[in-house]
């Protein structure tokens, strides 16, 4: 496993040789390596805590937020109830996908050092919906979740989506390895993401090109730093 650090196409989900299978699920190496220690703690404790969406690369993103543009799948408000996006200006389209769905370049899924997670033992793939309930008190996922906050940071996890922060919303079931992940949000190539919307086919580039500097504050640099140095 090399210690190199993630490089810029690396972090805009551009590049994956840094990522390894592990069965179902992609994931930066050293990550891999990581959450396999928590997953074994986890099961010692009695939790199945397996990964429903790892790594996710440049393209993937550009097809689901091309999808949600064009109105070929829906766009949901804040309530989860479909909009009408033909009554929408294309800067209020943005602000509505931005919502739900990251900018593609930067999802820190890209960087295989961030997964969404569950407990396989009261959960299946099929059924979790990712909702804050399924992970407060009473939820399915309840008991793991309160076994990670305290455990996690012991094997340098943490939670970038932990509180209301006026950008992503929580996210109790997104973690992240912060070793990796502190390189990839500091080192963010934010020319190359500019460079790299104008190029490719990214609908409603034009509107999102001159917004991205804020773009990048509320979503991307606006999280929860782990409570830890690694
Ligand atoms: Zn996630």
């Amino acid at each position: 496993m090399s210690n190199v650090e993630l490089n810029p196409e690396q972090i805009l989900g551009l590049q994956d040789s840094h990522i390894i299978d592990m069965g179902q699920q992609r994931l930066d190496a050293h990550t891999a390596h990581a959450f396999t220690s928590l997953q074994e703690a986890a099961a010692r404790d009695g939790f199945a805590l397996e990964i429903v969406s790892s790594y996710r690369s440049f393209e993937r993103q550009a097809w689901i937020w091309n999808q949600k543009a064009t109105g070929q799948r829906p766009v949901l408000d804040i309530h989860s109830v479909p909009i009408d996006i033909k009554q929408l200006t294309p800067e209020q389209l943005v602000e509505e996908i931005l919502n739900w769905s990251a900018l593609p370049g930067t999802s820190r899924h890209h960087w295989g050092t961030d997964f969404d997670i569950y407990d396989a033992k009261t959960m299946t793939p099929e059924t979790l919906q990712l909702i804050p309930q399924e992970y407060e008190s009473g939820g399915p996922c309840a008991s793991l979740f309160n076994w990670l906050s305290q455990h996690a940071h012991n094997y340098h996890f943490f939670w970038p989506y932990a509180s209301e922060r006026g950008g992503i919303h929580v996210e109790p079931w997104h973690l992240s390895y912060a070793p990796r992940s502190n390189q990839a949000l500091h080192d963010f190539p934010e020319a190359l993401l500019y460079q790299t919307l104008e190029q490719k086919d990214i609908k409603l580039k034009e509107v999102i090109l001159p917004l991205l500097p804020q773009i990048l504050k509320k979503y991307v640099y606006n999280i929860n730093h782990p409570p830890f140095t690694s």
